[in-house]
């Protein structure tokens, strides 16, 4: 449990107007407690402070924590609240099942369930200095893996193995587990944004994209770089320095106090240039936290700016179905007087 005053009075203000809050989004248990089993409990917020509720496979985790806890079957939580619960009572209608929001609603009869989104969110887009810490750390393991996998690449190696190999080294550095399922995606695959890793052997002439990274203490790193393998055809080179052009436009357009939406407007207009920008279908990047995509989100139509504390990535892409595709994504965290790319040294 977290000891500073300041992060006590977070659970009077994350009340505000409602006299109890029910926190259910894992990584918002997290964030408020420190609990590594967020996944498995419920948090309880009202006037007399926080309380897990969690089942009695972890009481002996609960006993030294720190935290005020209630022990019972997920299905009784609940029942358990109903003696707490009294006037509004906010919920997080994004991630609370219908199931267990027809059981609260049953059991809280007195009380008034009120949907109250993004209250802790929205405390997680500055990370304090010791989330930093975690997610540089995560972005070593990531990197390390990474140096150790690239050697290895050559024609004839299924991309399913190169991210088995990426995978095995971060968990070998110390990583929690890989941050998402690992991409390799080579030759026409690099087409599809979200392409896995196939048995696809990589062949020469081609492009790869790996998109990988490591979970450390909860907080992820996400990087992603596109490689050709040998000697690529001009239309493949062209593809990736115009990839390459855009990030580094975008680049140019991120410091505090800046728009959200000015990188992307800047990446947009590299590829349009290009006449490649009805090629690139997604945002330019995301938050990267105790979430691996979480706010801020970063496009051009993102309303905001860039403040010091965030950690966002910038991943222009162009993919082209029948050829290939390319995307470079950069990990960044947003400091006083400009920024500091993560991913840097790969
Ligand atoms: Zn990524
Ligand atoms: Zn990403």
């Amino acid at each position: 449990m977290r000891e500073e005053p300041k992060f006590v009075n977070v659970f009077t203000t994350l009340l505000r107007d409602l006299d109890a809050l029910l926190i259910t989004l894992p990584a918002n248990v997290r964030y408020l407690t420190d609990f590594p089993h967020a996944q498995d409990v419920w948090l309880w917020i009202d006037g007399a402070g926080p309380r897990l509720l969690a089942s009695p496979l972890y009481e002996n985790d609960l006993k030294n924590f720190g935290l005020p806890y209630l022990l019972g079957r997920p299905k009784d939580w609940p029942r358990l609240l109903a003696e707490r619960a009294r006037g509004r009572v906010g919920f997080e209608s994004t991630h609370l099942s219908y199931g267990d929001f027809q059981k609260l609603s049953e059991s809280l009869k007195g009380a008034e369930l009120v949907p109250a989104e993004g209250r802790v969110e929205a405390l997680r887009v500055k990370k304090r200095p010791e989330e930093v810490e975690k997610i540089r750390r995560a972005m070593e393991i990531a990197r390390a893996a990474y140096r150790e996998v690239v050697s290895e690449l050559r024609p004839g190696v299924r991309e399913r193995e190169v991210a088995a190999a990426l995978e095995c080294g971060m968990r070998q550095r110390g990583a929690e587990g890989r941050a998402f399922p690992t991409i390799v995606a080579s030759g026409e695959n690099g087409a599809f944004p979200h392409a896995g890793a196939s048995e696809r052997p990589l062949r020469e002439g081609e492009l790869v994209t790996l998109d990988f990274g490591a979970r450390y203490q909860g907080y992820h790193s996400d990087v992603t770089r596109t490689l050709p393998l040998g000697r690529i055809a001009p239309e493949l080179s062209r593809l990736l320095r115009a990839v390459q052009d855009a990030l580094s436009a975008a680049l140019e357009h991120i410091g505090p106090g800046r728009p959200l939406a000015e990188p992307d407007r800047a990446a947009r207009a590299v590829l349009e240039a290009e006449g490649l920008l009805r090629y690139y279908p997604h945002a330019l990047g995301h938050g990267v936290g105790l979430e691996v995509h979480e706010a801020p989100r970063i496009s051009h139509e993102s309303q905001g700016r860039f403040e010091p504390g965030m950690v966002v990535t910038i991943e222009p892409g162009v993919y082209i179905p029948g050829l290939g595709g390319a995307r470079v994504e950069e990990l960044v965290l947003i400091t006083e007087d400009g920024f500091l790319v993560l991913s840097d040294d790969l």
